[in-house]
């Protein structure tokens, strides 16, 4: 892996972080425009596991980094049993394969809804009983990852959390998948190693999730960095999902942010959906109704057949170069 200047005035280095280099040598430590001092990806446990493989993480018969666009959705926080099922129910005949719901929400006003807590858990239950989605919840302390991962299928870390080392040490031996939200103000850099913790605490069926990251843009709530997909999936092997919704901020935007998600080669979405967006005790005003959900979900078909047999190509960072 050669790191070279390209000029006196420049500030970019050239990288060479190919995906070839990568492969083969999985111990070296890739530069990003001079950023990176170290930057060991290896989340890969099996170290004889062949070198371009990916890492898929199953669910159930859901393959999450395989062909398959994996998309996750459903309410902020789940409210009450009749909202969570009617939208379990709404979201898996559009296409959803994954519910989505908080039972504790990480919220930035103590006096906001904190979500039902186990209650929340027992209805997540109960719409996987129904509908045969599979579970996604947050967890935000390690003291609740026992407890959690007895009704979940995915543990999610919320992007307030990914810095949490305790937690994702606990969830290194939770033995549940992990869906690791990049922190609001965090590099990929610094995603990475905490996806390396998890896996290093004995867990590596990690996906990573570009959620949107604070930039001075007050028009949406996040900037979506849409060019942390195809990064993330060129240095590293972990499955990357879109959230588009916290990266909006605003219903309207929702869809064309998934399309994004779809076209860079990410390997599924997490959306909020909600019945009523405008009754939401949480993100109402980034979540979908179910008459947007399913036209969001048709939008994306085209996208979806366009990229069936180049999703999973992986870009050569060859070389940027940054503006003198
Ligand atoms: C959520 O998914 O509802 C959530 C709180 O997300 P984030 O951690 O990305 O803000
Ligand atoms: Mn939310």
């Amino acid at each position: 892996m050669a790191v070279r200047s390209c000029g006196a005035n420049s500030f970019a280095l050239l990288i060479r972080a190919l995906a070839a280099d990568y492969n083969h040598d999985a111990s070296m430590n890739p530069k990003w425009n001079g950023q990176f001092s170290c930057f060991d990806l290896v989340a890969r446990t099996n170290e004889k596991a062949d070198a371009n493989s990916r890492t898929v993480v199953e669910v159930g018969g859901i393959e999450i980094g395989g062909d398959e666009f994996v998309v996750m959705a459903g309410p902020c926080a789940v409210e009450s049993e009749d909202q969570l099922l009617r939208t379990a129910e709404a979201v898996a005949t559009a296409g959803a394969r994954i519910l989505r719901g908080g039972a504790y929400k990480p919220r930035s006003s103590p006096y906001a809804f904190q979500g039902l807590g186990v209650e929340g858990l027992r209805i997540l239950r109960k719409a996987r009983e129904e509908t045969g989605l599979a579970i996604i919840t947050e967890v935000m302390s390690e003291e609740d990852v026992e407890l959690i991962a007895e009704y979940a299928d995915i543990m999610q870390v919320g992007t307030r959390s990914m810095e949490n080392f305790a937690l994702l040490e606990a969830l290194g031996l939770c033995g549940r998948p992990v869906l690791l939200k990049r922190g609001m103000t965090a590099t990929l850099e610094e995603l990475l190693r905490s996806a390396q913790i998890i896996a290093q605490a004995g867990n590596p069926q990690i996906i990573l999730c570009e959620r949107g990251i604070r930039t001075f843009e007050t028009a949406t709530r996040n900037t979506l960095d849409i060019a942390a997909v195809p990064v993330l999936k060129t240095v590293s092997h972990l499955p990357v999902i879109v959230d588009p919704s916290h990266a909006a901020g605003i219903r309207c935007l929702v869809p064309a942010l998934a399309r994004a998600a779809v076209v860079v080669g990410g390997d599924g979405l997490l959306v909020e959906v909600h019945p009523r967006p405008e009754e939401a005790l949480s993100d109402g005003n980034q979540s979908l109704n179910f008459h947007e959900f399913r036209d969001m979900m048709e939008d994306l078909q085209p996208y979806l057949e366009i990229q069936q047999n180049t999703r999973q190509f992986r870009p050569r960072l060859v070389a940027i170069g940054g503006a003198d």
